[in-house]
Order: C-alpha cells, then structure tokens, then sequence
C-alpha cells in the first residue's frame, strides 16, 4: 500500500523525535541526560490531580462532552482571559482543544485553502510548517536574526506579504529563543496585519513563562481592531505541568472558531472528559503553582545560562521566557570538528548523554536547543559533560 503524498510530505515531530531517541537509549541502560522536551519536570498539581479524580468518581467523566469542550471549562477560560488579559469573549468564540496543538491544527484546517500562505518567523516551534503544508497551505518563513533579538520586523514582513498570505504566526515568549515581542513592537505588526486583513495567530502558550522582570504583552491587548484579527492560542501544558492531559483552547471570530469546533466534531469528537475537569480546576483554582514553578525555571535559567553561554564558541543572549537556551553553537562545531548539526547532535547523545534537540527542525541549523525545564542537579551535571565533550574534541 502506498501512503498519500500528504504522509510522505510530512516530517515527525523534530522535539519528538529526539525524545524518543533519548529514551530509547535510557530504556538500554544508558545513563542519558534529557534536555530534548518541552515539559515541566513537575507532577501535575495535587488539587489538579484530585479534581480529575473526582470527576471519574463522581462519573461525570464517563460521557462525551461537547466537542467545544465542556461549558463550565469554556466559561472558565474566559474568565481567565478576563482577568489576565482584561478582554471580554462570548461562548460562541471559545474552543477547548486537544492541547494548543489540535488548536492549531484544526485551525489551519479551518483557514487555508490550498496554495494559501501563512508567514512564520523563525526560528519556530517544529509543528507550525508541518500543519501549514498539512493544510495545504505554504509556510512562508522570515528569518529573525539574533541581531534583532529574535523578532522580525513589518519591513520584513510587508516584504515577505503576497496576495496568498493568509495569517502571521506570532509566538511570544518564543519557543525556542524565548524572546519576548513588546507592546511597541506588537503595535506595530498588529496594525500591519489589521491594514492588510491577515489573521494574527497569536500562540501565547509561555505567556505566564516570563523571567528577571520582563513582561509578556497578549497581542490581542493592544487594541480592539488586533483583538478582532487574533486567534489566542493556549492551553494548560506548560503553565500547569499538564503536558500529558492534552488540553489547549482557541479564542477568536466566531466563524472560525466554529469551523475548528465542526473540524473536531468530525475527527477527535472531544477531548478526554477527564482531562477537561483537571484543567477546570487548573484554571479556576488558586494560581500559585503557576508563580511557584515559574520562579524555579527562573532560578535554573539564572544559574545556568552563565554556564552555557561561557562554553567555547556559544553565542547566547538570555532567554526572557519559555524554558529553552537556543545558543549559536556554529564556533562550537567548527571547533571541534563538525561541519553538520545533526552529526554534532548525534554524537552529544551517544558520546556525552546528552540529549538536545538539532536547531534544523526550528530552521537554525546553527543552533542546538536545551530545555531547562529539568532539576538544576540534572541540568548542571549535562553541562559539565558538554563542557568536557566540548574539550576532548578541541
Ligand atoms: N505552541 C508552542 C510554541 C509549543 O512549544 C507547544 C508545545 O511544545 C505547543 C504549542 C503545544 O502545546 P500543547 O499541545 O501541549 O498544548
């Protein structure tokens, strides 16, 4: 049987598959250092935890749901977005999704007709080109260089618009430089998205990820005009260490949102109704765990980006959010030897143990990308081994 040419086309999951690589290893007994994913190292909050039990115990968890998700969890949603963002939306421009990721997914599916174009800076977040072309769609990508802290500009962007283009994506704090856009900055290109009627895909996933006193500014804050032309992307992955529950949400234009709503209706039906009550409480419960984990992705950053940013040949500025270094490690390579990322990947896992994620799958192929989101021993201890990796290949 031959698979379609939208399967061929389609490239797995770079994050994941480095994963999958590092744990494979681990599961032979190799004593691999992590730093591949995405996730918090914390377990799910207990309160989190014990309303997803209930709702298994009580049996309210046994049934479908609405493929929107449930109503008291669209209504929590927008209460948050009320309280963090201070904008109002109705019921009707809200979705609970399967994490941001089907967010994104069914959204694409919901706006692109073939030969569409949607503009993404890069460095991006693997996923982003891959559901693009999914849609059929074309991923117009527009470098954002570390000369201009990772962020690109509307000269830049009014250069790369043609007829076709549909949508900006606008990731903020950024995976995976962690840079962070500001309310200047996001005036500017939100007005130019507004003056040439392209959607604003705003994935605000890190938004509560943000360190050393910067400050994550929502795109749809800035005005009612960008409020009308952005889709908020979120969910509660990262900012409740909820990787595994799989929940995200979608806010924006009542047309769209319900195209991604008939979308999941007809593929995933719903998301798991227990997940659904887990992430009730994550969004309606007391908020510390938030400003808790927070500070300590805040302490690993600050103790090890000194670290990182002293090995030979790495060009790093500090990330303002997220949990990523993504440093320039083209002097590193050169000076051991390498003239290929993926090479120099491989051999840090399987000669260091440690596992880091190529920056090719986030179009810098110059680049390597370490999550901090791992305990400070962890992290520490793989630093020192590419530090002596790094010195045996001098
Ligand atoms: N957007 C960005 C920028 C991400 O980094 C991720 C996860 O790595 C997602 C969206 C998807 O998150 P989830 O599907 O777990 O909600």
């Amino acid at each position: 049987m031959t698979l379609s040419h939208r399967a061929q086309r389609l490239e797995p999951s770079a994050t994941l598959a480095a994963a999958a690589k590092a744990k494979k290893l681990k599961t032979e007994g190799f004593d691999i250092l992590n730093l591949t994913l995405g996730e918090p190292d914390y377990m799910t909050p207990e309160t989190i935890r014990k309303a997803a039990i209930k709702s298994i115990e009580s049996g309210e968890a046994s049934f479908y749901t609405p493929a929107a998700g449930i109503i008291e969890l669209r209504q929590a949603v927008i209460e948050r977005i009320r309280l963090d963002y201070g904008l109002s939306y109705d019921i009707t421009e809200v979705a609970v999704t399967d994490g941001a990721k089907f967010a994104l997914y069914a959204l694409f599916q919901a706006i692109i007709n073939a030969g569409d174009e949607v503009i993404i800076p890069t460095p991006y977040w693997v996923s982003y080109g891959e559901q693009v072309k999914l849609a059929e769609g074309k991923p117009v990508f527009v470098t954002a260089t570390h000369e201009a802290k990772f962020k690109v500009t509307v000269d830049q962007l009014e250069k790369a618009r043609t007829a076709q283009t549909k949508a900006l994506i606008l990731t903020s704090p950024s995976n995976p430089t962690g840079a962070i856009y500001s309310p200047d900055e996001l005036e500017k290109i939100g007005n130019w998205a507004v003056s040439h009627n392209i959607l604003i895909i705003a994935d605000d996933i890190y938004g509560k990820l943000v360190y050393n006193g910067h400050t994550f500014t929502p795109m749809a804050t800035i005005s009612e005009a960008i409020r009308k032309q952005t889709v908020i992307i979120n969910g509660v992955s990262k900012s409740y260490a909820m990787t595994g529950w799989r929940i995200g949400y979608v806010l924006g234009d009542e047309a769209i949102i319900q195209a991604i709503i008939k979308i999941a209706s007809q593929s995933t039906s719903n998301c798991s109704a227990v997940s659904q009550y887990a992430a009730l409480e994550a969004l309606r419960g007391d908020q510390s765990c938030v400003e808790e984990m927070r500070q300590a992705f805040e302490q690993r950053l600050n103790v090890i980006y000194p670290k990182v940013s002293a090995l030979p040949g790495v060009v790093l500025d500090k990330p303002e959010g997220a949990f990523y270094l993504f440093p320039n490690v083209a002097e590193t390579m050169r000076l051991c030897g390498y003239t290929a990322i993926d090479q120099f990947v491989d051999d840090l896992l399987t000669e260091a143990q440690v596992a880091v994620v190529s920056g090719a799958g986030f179009g810098a192929p110059e680049h390597i990308r370490l999550s901090y989101a791992s305990d400070l021993e962890t992290l520490q201890q793989a630093i020192a081994r590419l530090e002596e990796f790094i010195a045996i290949k001098q």
